[in-house]
């Protein structure tokens, strides 16, 4: 009986280390992949609910596109592509928060700019390459 209890404790310390050196160089999981999985799961829970077959069947395999997606994202290697990647999430996910402001980018250099909204038809400057132009907020 104690043989086994401290073969088991050794049997998951070799999982633990063999877990790690797995994940070891690999992305691991971010807001984007949390996002990629809560859709998926929306999107297999609308397929529970779809009445036509047509629909039941494009969720399922929507939904199993994502979660294979996000898996795919955890397990990569090339972890500054995958930090882009979540970064630019965020960055449209606050701008949709974000009621106070307007974005718009640069027609010149795509500099990203944010000003007030409702404000009108206003004159913005580039902060970057000082170019002019006019949007309405
Ligand atoms: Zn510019």
């Amino acid at each position: 009986m104690n043989g086994l209890r401290v073969w088991l404790r050794q049997f998951a310390a070799k999982l633990s280390v063999a877990a790690r050196g797995f994940m070891a160089g690999r992305y691991g999981t971010d807001r984007l992949n949390m996002a990629i999985l809560c859709t998926g799961l929306v999107v297999s829970l609308l397929s529970v609910f779809s009445t036509s077959s047509g629909m039941t069947m494009v969720c399922f395999l929507l939904s199993y596109g994502l979660m294979i997606w996000a898996i795919c994202r955890a397990l990569s290697r090339n972890t500054y592509k995958r930090y882009q990647e979540n970064r630019k999430f965020l960055q449209i996910f606050d701008r949709l928060k974000d009621r106070q402001h307007r974005y718009f980018d640069c027609p010149k250099c795509h500099q990203m700019v944010r000003v007030p909204r409702g404000k009108g038809k206003i004159a913005i400057t580039c902060p970057r390459c000082r170019e002019k132009f006019v949007k309405k907020t």
